[in-house]
């Protein structure tokens, strides 16, 4: 499980030599959000929709185009968009903050802000819905010192009836990192 969940409840985790309050990196809010479209808003001339988007100048992450992986020969009629904001704009701590108190319209703009510099006004002709997610603790944030951090040092090491196997524990959050521990972990059992 991510050390911030484990740090409530793993009993003890000072004993493996990991102190939440000192070691857990700090984590960084996003949003998810997926718009379930009616039909494929038409793009402008010449900018053909990728399966990853990227607005140039946007401080939010683009969007993915959910029905990618359909086994089909043409698009299918109807889809789902994916948009990613991390709120890097602000602390983690007020992000989160500002999470717990902000309207649905508040979250809304946010979220399709990429879409609707994208779309314009076509975006709401053809979006039925959106289901905004709110990751209050995303991934962790690789902050300077993140590689000698004694904390996930201790917890890679920890050897017993408790292993830890999250991409937390190299302090940043990728596929290959925890696809790692979560292979080693699984190997030390095997052993075992
Ligand atoms: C918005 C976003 C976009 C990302 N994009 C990319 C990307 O493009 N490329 C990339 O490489 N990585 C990306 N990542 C990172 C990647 O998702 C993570 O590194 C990876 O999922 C971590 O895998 P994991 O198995 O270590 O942990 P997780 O996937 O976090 O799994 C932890 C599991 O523990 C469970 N759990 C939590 N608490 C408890 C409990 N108390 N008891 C039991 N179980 C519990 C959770 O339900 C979850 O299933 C992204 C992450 C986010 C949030």
């Amino acid at each position: 499980m991510p050390l911030h969940a484990a740090g409530r409840v793993v009993e003890a985790m000072q004993d493996f030599g990991f102190d939440p309050g000192e070691h857990l990196p700090a984590q960084a809010p996003w949003l998810v959000s997926n718009f379930v479209l009616s039909r494929f808003p038409a793009e402008l001339p010449g900018a053909t929709l990728a399966w990853d988007n990227i607005v140039l100048g946007s401080s939010s992450l683009g969007y993915v185009v959910s029905t990618h992986q359909d086994l089909r020969v043409g698009p299918p009629p109807r889809t789902v968009f994916t948009a990613y904001h991390a709120l890097a704009e602000m602390s983690p701590g007020a992000a989160r903050e500002w999470m717990t108190r902000a309207s649905p319209a508040e979250l809304l703009e946010l979220a399709s802000a990429d879409l609707r510099t994208a779309y314009g006004w076509k975006l709401a002709a053809c979006c039925e819905r959106a289901e905004i997610a709110l990751r209050g603790h995303g991934m962790a944030v690789p902050a300077p010192g993140y590689l000698s951090n004694r904390g996930l040092l201790a917890l890679r090491e920890a050897d017993g009836c408790i292993l830890f196997a999250h991409g937390d524990l190299s302090g940043y959050s990728v596929f290959e990192e925890a696809a790692w521990w979560g292979d080693r972990c699984a190997r030390r059992i095997c052993s075992a």
